[in-house]
């Protein structure tokens, strides 16, 4: 039995977005990515769209309340029921709080925290290729640097938030991307 509740953490750039797209592949559960929802929200011109559009390329964080708002509304639909991927969500102590609440009203808790663990100067040059490859807006270098500490700021605390919960494992996630999946299949097979 693998867990299917499962929180991906780790610094932009760590390759959470890959690994989170293989463990749903083989658990058939959905891959949840705030970042993801964000942008589709910035391409479709929604009210949300519009408000996070300026907060995303600056590298800063859109406020707890509209991304608490649309991680409920995702996790509310019917093919999360039977576990999921969350990518990018929570990212603060306060969204971390809100998910426990949230899940807990549903009788339900994470079962596993995956955080990867990396270099972060090699991580600004990881960043700095996909944002040429890939032309995201939201990848300048200014902006890779204010992500980076807002990661160390508001988001490397969830690591002892979800530790003392019991579910914390942590993954070396420098390595060969097919070494790091199957250490995360092992971990996942543990929980
Ligand atoms: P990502 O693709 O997960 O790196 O997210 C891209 C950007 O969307 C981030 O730099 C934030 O500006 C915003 N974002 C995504 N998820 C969250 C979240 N959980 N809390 C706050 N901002 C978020």
């Amino acid at each position: 039995m693998s867990a299917t509740r499962i929180l991906l953490l780790g610094p932009p750039g760590a390759g959470k977005g890959t690994q989170a797209a293989r463990i749903v592949k083989r658990l058939g559960v959905p891959h949840i990515s705030t970042g993801d929802m964000l942008r589709q929200a910035v391409a479709a011109g929604t009210d949300v769209g519009l408000r996070a559009k300026s907060v995303m390329e600056s590298g800063e964080l859109v406020s707890d309340e509209i991304v608490t708002a649309i991680a409920k509304e995702r996790l509310a639909q019917e093919d999360a029921s039977s576990g999921f991927v969350l990518d990018g969500f929570p990212r603060t102590l306060a969204q971390a709080k809100a998910l426990g609440s949230l899940l807990q009203e549903s009788g339900i808790s994470l079962e596993c925290c995956l955080a990867l663990t990396v270099d972060v100067n090699a991580l600004v040059e990881r960043l700095l290729k996909r944002a040429d490859i890939e032309g995201r807006k939201d990848d300048t270098e200014e902006a890779i640097r204010q992500r980076m500490t807002v990661y160390a700021e508001q988001t490397e605390p969830l690591l002892d938030y979800y530790r003392e919960r019991g579910v914390l494992i942590e993954i070396p996630g420098m390595g060969d991307i097919n070494e790091i999946s199957d250490a995360i299949e092992k971990a996942l097979e543990t929980q």
